[in-house]
């Protein structure tokens, strides 16, 4: 293997033990901590297991966290009462809905019922609206987007007239990244292009790519050779292709693939994310930068 590892299990040490530092100094010198809320509809086992680590870390952040489940049969209109109270709890900084909602509840109108100054996850169309224009204006990232941007910086790799090459075209990650990645600025200012199934001749955009970003949702789409030598690989793909039997607890786990050939893709990259062990681990994160950034909006800091 050549390229070098960009481990978001270590990047995300590196961040939260940034955010540790800074929530003891603010909560010394203001009293407060910041405060995040998960509301959690029915029982979902990956949206438990998901929102289960993020309360763990908010707790390991010292956030004030707040687990909010509900039932599956919460009507829309009380889900909505509910984002409203905490829209105007001023010791709530981020609110956080889990998705997917049960098929009753129209989830477009849950995200847009959530206060936009509130919206860490970004999400909200005024956000939306606010990373499309860039700059200042931004205030929360989407997670995984900013997961990546922060990987590619904190590995060192220049963005400044790259070519990014972006697959897929989501409104969580394809999308926002192609975006955040073309802005004028640190850590973008690059020259982006989307690729999606309606492209032709996709190994030859992948082949021009300095930075490839794939977020397809299909195992082993990117082959070794269409990675352009010495490029930077993120892979946020995550793909279950099969189970095993853990060697750490002795129960089922998932096998997981991303969507790059891994092994041999390591030998033509420059820089390479593993699955696991990649983007995945970086998006909490970059949810507790978020409610950070909200918390310190609301002291007035930003
Ligand atoms: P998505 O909504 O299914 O979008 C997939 C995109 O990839 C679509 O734009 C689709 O094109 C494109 N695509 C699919 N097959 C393709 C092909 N053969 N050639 C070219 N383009 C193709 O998926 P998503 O939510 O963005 O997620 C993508 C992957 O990232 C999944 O594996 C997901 O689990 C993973 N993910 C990981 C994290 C994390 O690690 N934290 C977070 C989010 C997502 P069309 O638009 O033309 O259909």
């Amino acid at each position: 293997m050549s390229a070098e590892l960009i481990r978001g299990s270590v990047i995300r040490e590196e961040i939260l033990a940034e955010l540790k530092a800074e929530t003891e100094e603010l909560k010394a010198e203001y009293g407060k901590v910041p405060g995040l809320v998960t509301i959690l509809v029915g029982e979902n086992p990956a949206s438990v297991s998901y929102v289960t680590l993020k309360v763990k870390t908010a707790n390991s952040l010292g956030y004030n966290e707040i687990q909010d489940n509900q039932p599956a049969d919460i009507t829309e209109e009380n889900l909505l009462s509910l984002i409203e109270k905490y829209n105007t709890d001023d010791s709530i900084n981020g609110i956080l809905v889990q998705l997917p909602l049960p098929e009753h509840i129209d989830e477009k109108k849950v995200i847009n019922a959530i206060d936009p100054d509130k919206d860490v996850d970004g999400f909200h169309p005024v956000n939306v609206g606010r990373l499309m224009i860039g700059g200042d204006e931004v205030k929360f990232p989407p997670c995984t987007p900013a997961a990546i941007q922060e990987m590619i910086v904190r590995a060192g790799v220049e963005t400044s007239g790259a070519e990014v090459v972006v697959v897929g075209r989501s409104n969580i990650v394809g999308k926002p990244v192609a975006n955040m990645m073309m802005q004028k600025g640190h850590g973008a200012n690059a020259t982006v292009t989307v690729v999606h199934t309606g492209t032709k001749d996709l190994a030859d955009h992948c082949l021009r790519a300095d930075i490839l970003i794939v977020a397809a949702g299909v195992p082993g789409l990117v082959k070794p050779e269409w990675i352009k030598p010495g490029a930077c690989v993120i892979d946020v793909g995550v793909n279950r292709v099969g189970e095993k039997i853990s060697e750490k607890t002795g129960k089922k786990i998932a096998v997981l693939r991303g969507d790059v050939d891994f092994e041999p893709a390591s030998m033509r990259a420059g820089w390479i994310t593993p699955v696991p062990g990649g983007v995945g681990p970086m998006t909490i994160t970059m949810l507790m930068k978020n409610t950070m950034k909200s918390f310190k909006y609301s002291l007035g800091l930003l």
